[in-house]
């Protein structure tokens, strides 16, 4: 061992590899009264997470073309407590714009069958992607697909006019399973005729495992993720003008919940990533309480691992299986395996220190994004993260967030390196 290494002695904690979030709305530029770069990795770090991968929306402009993307490395430069990369955004119009995108070094690409509700990312339609699908094919880039189609959320609304939008079992009735088992339904029959990498997003209904499950059975190269809040609450008991836990597609049923974790524990669930989408305050308490005007989206990133942890001890489920969920998958989804998601020879020194037998409960102190609400507040939650460490540097311990920021771009840092390194090399040769 070098005799500069540091020396960590973390006693009996568990040492976890660094949580890799590939579902995070940033929002900066163009939004960071919503959020930002400073503030949604230092509540990364606090909760034990090292690389993150933002998305292409609720940040003006959305990251669709080259420029944008380098506007977003703009204002993110030295602000990042953590490692993060850029998804590009896919819409109906920016097909030229795909080769470029990767080439600037985005990860993959996301798009939405609905509409995402803001101005910004537009929706695609079935010909759109197929337009797509084979130049997406060819790039090797996965595509993230908010699977949720129009058709029977529309049907649905037309029977939902004198409802109380209050009540979250008329949302839930809002944007029904079928919505995201049609949208499921059409994307594996694009994949099973272009093979592009597929990716569902925040799968929430688990009547489409048993299709995807099927699907993973033929060979086609399809991931699929779900989120903290589809594992941990339920429709049944959620209090009426409960605006904060509106998310799409909603929260369902019990029985779901419990169907979700059993998806995951067989393999038909890859990964639990945030969907950190936070607002500001008042949008989420717009129309008092109804759920049609609030702001949809669920922030977590600062306690996703305790929330998926307390549901895992409760189900005995051990916790090396919260290093493949949350953090060797998502590596894997985001190309970035030979570097993050485990703790190996060869691989970013990025390492959590974590007490599964610890309590506390959350407070927005603990929280640390740029607006401390959250449905989560109040509950007691097992698994503390003690200590983050990245690249071999920690960057949190207990409560303290270690400065200045030393998350880097993880797609300039190579080239940034290369050419110093070639440089050097022409002086001295
Ligand atoms: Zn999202």
């Amino acid at each position: 061992m070098p005799r500069s290494c540091a020396i960590h002695d973390f006693g009996d904690l568990v040492l976890l590899p660094g949580f890799v979030d590939t579902h995070v709305h940033i929002n900066e530029p163009g939004r960071t009264e919503w959020e930002g770069f400073e503030t949604a990795t230092r509540a990364a770090a606090a909760g034990g997470v090292t690389t993150l991968v933002d998305m292409p929306l609720n940040c003006l402009p959305e990251t669709t073309t080259v420029d944008a993307l380098a506007a977003k490395r703009r204002s993110a430069a030295g602000k990042t407590h953590v490692d993060w990369a850029a998804w590009g955004g896919l819409t109906e119009d920016n097909q030229v714009h795909l080769a470029p995108l990767a080439e600037a070094g985005v990860l993959g690409f996301k798009c939405f069958l609905v509409d995402p509700g803001i101005e910004g990312l537009m929706m695609v339609g079935e010909a759109a992607l197929e337009a797509a699908a084979p130049e997406l094919a060819q790039l090797g880039l996965p595509l993230l697909v908010h699977a949720e189609l129009p058709g029977p959320i529309e049907a649905a609304a037309s029977t939902l006019k004198d409802a109380d939008w209050r009540d979250y079992m008329i949302y839930l009735r809002s944007r029904p399973d079928r919505s995201e088992i049609e949208a499921i339904r059409m994307l594996i029959r694009l994949c099973r005729k272009h093979r592009f990498r597929l990716h569902i997003v925040h799968l929430s209904t688990s009547l489409a495992l048993k299709e995807l499950h099927a699907a993973r059975g033929e060979g086609l190269p399809l991931t699929v993720e779900t989120c903290p809040h589809y594992l941990h609450f339920v429709a049944e008991e959620i209090k009426v003008s409960s605006t904060l836990l509106k998310c799409a597609p909603p929260i369902r049923s019990r029985g779901n919940c419990e169907a979700l974790w059993k998806g995951l524990e067989e393999g038909s669930i890859d990964l639990i990533v945030t969907d950190h989408s936070p607002c500001i305050p008042a949008m989420k308490y717009a129309g008092d309480g109804d759920l049609r005007r609030a702001w949809g989206g669920i922030a977590s990133l600062s306690i996703a691992a305790s929330v998926v942890w307390t549901g895992m001890r409760r189900r005995n489920i051990p916790v090396r299986r919260l290093a493949q969920w949350m953090a060797s998958a998502p590596a894997k989804l985001a190309g970035l395996s030979s570097r993050k998601g485990a703790i190996a020879a060869g691989m970013d020194a990025d390492i959590v220190a974590f007490d599964p037998e610890a309590s506390f409960r959350v407070t927005p102190a603990c929280l640390r994004y740029r607006h401390p609400i959250s449905p989560y507040l109040g509950e007691e939650l097992y698994g503390v993260v003690r200590a983050t460490i990245l690249r071999g540097t920690e960057i949190y311990r207990e409560g303290v967030l270690a400065e200045p920021p030393m998350g880097l771009d993880l797609r300039i840092e190579t080239p940034r390196e290369q050419s110093q390194l070639k440089v050097e090399e022409e002086r001295s040769s």
